[in-house]
């Protein structure tokens, strides 16, 4: 007898309830990184840098639920638009089952630990800084987005110096 299939596996995006919807985000953080749009390639470049108020250390929205209030073009990742959200990052758990992919090892529901997405490398705890330590975004940009993954880990390249101790 093998267990039942979780539901990640068996529901489609539109059919998840608000909990299961809400425990798909791995908490990486990487949505909230700043990006660079090129207006002749249409390409990402993705940014060390995160909106102000990213916690740096759970990698979470500090104030999520006023969230479009406070940064009016955060978006709201929704089952009828994730697949319109070319600068969301590969590993992106609402993107990855869009495209019909599985989860990543370390996403907490694959792991069952919540630390596994920082343990493995994948968020971007100690990655990245606040915008409010940064003068020009161009000056911040680390790679191109959804550069090559390694073992399903976005290779970031190392942590920010903090400007302050510089
Ligand atoms: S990129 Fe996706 S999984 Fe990661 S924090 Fe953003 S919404 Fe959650
Ligand atoms: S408001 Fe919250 S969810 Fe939106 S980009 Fe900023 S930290 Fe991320």
């Amino acid at each position: 007898m093998t267990d039942a299939e979780p539901f990640w596996k068996t529901k489609a995006l539109a059919d998840m309830d608000d909990a299961e919807w809400e425990s798909l985000c791995d908490g990486c953080g990487q949505c909230c990184l700043f990006k660079l749009e090129d207006a002749d390639t249409g390409e990402f470049a993705l940014t060390d840098v995160a909106c102000r108020y990213l916690d740096h250390d759970t990698c979470r929205c500090t104030d999520y639920v006023n969230r479009n209030r406070n940064v009016p073009d955060c978006v709201k990742v929704k089952p009828d638009n994730i697949a319109a959200l070319r600068w969301m990052p590969e590993t992106c758990a609402y993107r990855l089952l869009a495209e019909g992919k599985e989860l990543f090892w370390w996403h907490p529901l694959v792991s069952g630990d919540p630390n596994s997405v920082h343990d493995s490398g994948a968020s971007i705890r100690g990655k990245a800084i606040s915008e409010d330590m940064v003068d020009d975004l161009e000056d911040h940009v680390v790679q191109q987005l959804n550069a090559q993954l390694e073992n399903g880990v976005p290779p970031l390249g190392a942590p920010p110096k903090d400007p302050e101790t510089d």
